[in-house]
């Protein structure tokens, strides 16, 4: 086991100044496999002072030069990867294959694409007779979860860095290790002192800490809807920016005609995938009604396909949640459905055979579920799909958009134009037609109650940066 005990600020390593810690959990042993401070409120405001002081010289650097340090940040996670993956797979249990693609993939190409956007973005322009000029905001406070914990921490840092902004980042407590060596590529990339700063901690205590703080101009903020309000109510208080990017319950509409078993297939993966620990995952599908027995058969195949096991053998396709928390969040979830008169036809609220220790949930399918349970209302965050029938597209739609959240979803159509139509119906931020692929340079972000403000790419660099307009 190894203990942590100092946060990055001001370009080194310092002990924390508390005297309380963390322990990580490998939710697929159960076993507490490290340690790290809980950073305090004097710690959060260290880091604070460390990234105002690195402001004025960091706002002032070349965007070049910016980009050539993300650069040498990008070929830092380029060499770590498999260490990076590997960490992932300690701490949040996904599969190492997935780790691999995704948990240190997915950072790579982010923190590549902001190094080039930095080199090429127009950080001015002339309107008329003025000069715009587009500035960092300043010092970004990041709150970030576990589920994809180094994306979602790079998806702030980069843009942020690009920009002009010096950052303090406040991982989850669940996944800290990731963010721990982040901070080691980080320096080891030579970034200049306090630009990047990061506290480990609790989210009341340390998280609460970086919200508050006077000296935070921008708060960017990803995890539940829950959290996402308080801080956002926060943020309103002080006039500060903040940026949520919150919880969802998508909906993967396959029309009648669209190929059903490519359909069905793809639409169980995206939500097996990471325990179906995704903000974004489809964990509604919605098939015509005189599919729905056909649909049932194929995902009911599809999901017997994913058998828990130790996220560590290269075979297997799913672990377990991060969690005992989150593993009777989720089995709660189960038998709420089962409660509701939902039709469980895959999986349960028990342990899976043969792994009873561990965060293992069963991968679960529901069918017969009526639009307003709470199964399919709510955000379960593990590997639990619903199936719900609809009578036409007009009915489709509805059911798609009858949720407080807005974040993603995906349609399927023989016709291409038909799948756009509907798609462009949709409430939601992104829609993947015909199985459309995850395209990193996007704007990511949510409608209603799935969040503010949008990241990754081009738009997710303006986040990060406010107009000053000269009139001459
Ligand atoms: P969460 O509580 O919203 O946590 C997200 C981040 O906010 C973590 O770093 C957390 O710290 C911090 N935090 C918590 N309370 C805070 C406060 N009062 N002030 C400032 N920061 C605070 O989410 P979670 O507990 O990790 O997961 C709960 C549920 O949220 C999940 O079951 C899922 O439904 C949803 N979720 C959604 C996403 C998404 O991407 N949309 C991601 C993760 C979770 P701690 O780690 O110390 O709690
Ligand atoms: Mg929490």
């Amino acid at each position: 086991m190894r203990e942590h005990h100092s946060v990055y600020l001001d370009g080194t390593w310092l002990p924390s100044t508390s005297t309380e810690t963390i322990e990580v959990l490998d939710p697929a042993r159960d076993e507490v496999i490290a340690t790290v401070p809980a950073g305090t409120d004097e710690d959060v405001d260290r880091a604070v002072r460390a990234a105002q002081a690195a402001l004025p010289g960091w706002r002032t650097t070349a965007p070049a030069r910016r980009a050539a340090y993300l650069e040498a940040l990008a070929d830092q996670l380029d060499a770590h990867a498999e260490e990076i993956a590997r960490t992932v797979t300690d701490e949040l249990g996904c599969p190492v294959g997935f780790s691999r693609a995704v948990q240190a993939g997915l950072p790579r190409q982010v923190a590549r694409s902001y190094a080039e956007l930095a080199a090429t973005h127009p950080f001015e322009e002339r309107i008329g007779n003025s000069h715009v000029f587009h500035e960092p905001v300043g010092v970004v406070g990041a709150i970030t979860p576990w589920n994809y914990p180094l994306h979602q921490i790079v998806a702030k840092v980069a843009p942020a860095l690009a920009a002009g902004c010096t950052v303090v980042v406040k991982p989850a407590e669940n996944t800290p290790l990731v963010a721990l060596l982040l901070a080691r590529l980080v320096d080891a990339a030579g970034l200049p002192a306090g630009v990047f700063n990061l506290v480990t901690g609790l989210g009341p205590v340390a998280g609460e800490a970086l919200a508050r703080h006077p000296g935070v101009d921008l708060v960017s903020f990803t995890g539940s809807t829950r959290v996402g309000r308080h801080i956002g109510a926060l943020a309103g208080g002080e006039v500060k920016r903040v940026a949520l990017e919150l919880g969802g319950k998508s909906a993967n509409v396959i029309l009648p005609g669209a190929d059903l078993t490519k359909a069905v297939k793809i639409g169980v993966a995206n939500v097996m995938a990471n325990s179906g620990q995704t903000c974004s995952a489809w964990t509604r599908m919605l098939v015509p009604a005189e599919h729905h027995e056909e649909a049932v058969r194929l995902a009911t195949a599809a999901v017997a396909k994913y058998v828990p096991g130790d996220p560590r053998d290269e075979t297997v396709r799913v672990g377990p949640v991060v969690s005992h928390a989150q593993r009777d969040r989720v089995r709660g979830y189960i038998e709420r459905g089962v409660s509701e008169g939902a039709r469980l036809v895959a999986g349960g609220p028990q342990a899976p055979e043969g792994l009873d220790r561990g965060c293992y949930v069963r991968p679960t399918l529901f069918t017969d579920v009526e639009p307003d349970m709470v199964i399919a209302q709510e955000e379960i965050f593990g590997p639990v799909l619903s199936l719900l029938r609809y009578q036409d597209t007009e009915d489709a739609l509805r059911i798609a958009n009858d949720s407080r959240y807005g974040l993603s979803g995906a349609v399927w159509s023989e016709d291409q134009a038909e799948a756009v139509a509907f798609a462009r119906r949709m409430r939601t931020g992104q829609v993947d037609v015909n199985g459309g692929r995850f395209n990193p340079l996007a704007p990511f972000g949510g409608y209603k109650q799935s969040g503010v403000g949008r990241e990754l790419g081009p738009h997710g660099l303006a986040e990060y940066l406010h107009t000053q307009s000269l009139q001459l």
